[in-house]
């Protein structure tokens, strides 16, 4: 059976670990330290088979080197040379098979100019389960492992790449599957959903999932991964088609008739100050 857990680590940071608990198997995502995980393997007896990487931050992959001198663990990440141990270095329209799974890659820059994001239309869909997540959906569902890119209810900020170039990226997660749960590396919904409802104070759906994220948060839950439906309805940086929240940016800017793309970049602005 194949089940998904979260590894915390650092303040806010979430790994991502997949298992199969028969066969023991384990990958991870993103680990930017190596304790926690080697603690969250130990603790189940997993064997860590493979890392994927989503961009080059430290956050994500300062763990890379102890995880390797601990297990013989292929690392799979972006091509760029500047991160060590990276075994495959994939690009857009790449797709790998692990732990029964097929995983496609999608080329999301903006956050960073490397990031990528890994997508599983089914993930082993006969038997996964989640544990210490509530509502984490059916058996079957697309899910996506998007780092620093997607938040719920938000997006990464622009580190070297541009508001249009991530918006592009945004755009491209957007197209996938509504059911397709995210799986992204911080826990940073409730400061983002407060930022999302200065923007819209109208949106209904918005209301009701700061209600349901802030009670998972007070349960020491986390509100990650969330659905793309959700952040279809709720996130502010796939909503610049939204009349309110364009009225919301031409009154922080002062300026009138932003186009979607003006508009993603005063909210993206505008959140780095809120
Ligand atoms: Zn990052």
């Amino acid at each position: 059976m194949l089940t998904i857990e979260a590894i915390p680590a650092f303040d806010d940071n979430y790994i991502w670990c997949v298992y199969h608990s028969v066969s023991k198997q384990a990958l991870v995502v993103d680990p930017g330290e190596a304790q926690p995980v080697l603690d969250f393997l130990q603790q189940r007896q997993l064997n860590l088979s493979h890392i994927l990487i989503t961009h080059h931050h430290y956050d994500h992959v300062n763990g890379l080197a102890l995880l390797k001198s601990h297990y013989h663990a292929q690392v799979y990440g972006p091509h760029n040379p500047f991160i060590n141990g990276i075994d495959y270095y994939l690009k857009a329209g790449d797709r790998i098979e692990l732990l029964n799974s097929s995983f496609e890659i999608l080329e999301v820059p903006g956050h960073t100019l490397d990031h990528i994001a890994y997508f599983s239309p089914d993930l082993n869909s006969s038997d996964l389960k989640s544990t210490g997540l509530k509502n984490t959906g059916q058996p079957n569902q697309p899910r996506v492992f998007c780092g620093d890119t997607l938040f719920a209810g938000g997006c990464g900020r622009i580190f070297e790449g541009n508001p249009a170039m991530l918006q592009q990226s945004l755009a491209q997660l957007a197209q996938l599957p509504a059911e397709t749960l995210v799986y992204c590396a911080h826990e940073y919904t409730l400061a983002n959903l407060a930022f999302a409802q200065a923007l819209e104070p109208s949106n209904s759906a918005l209301e009701v999932r700061i209600v349901a994220d802030s009670s998972k948060r007070q349960a020491g839950q986390p509100t990650v991964p969330s659905s793309l439906a959700l952040e279809l309805a709720t996130n502010p940086f796939l909503r610049c088609q939204s009349p309110e929240l364009i009225r919301s940016a031409e009154q922080y800017s002062g300026r009138s008739g932003l186009n979607r793309g003006d508009t993603f970049a005063v909210i993206r602005d505008w959140k780095n100050h809120f």
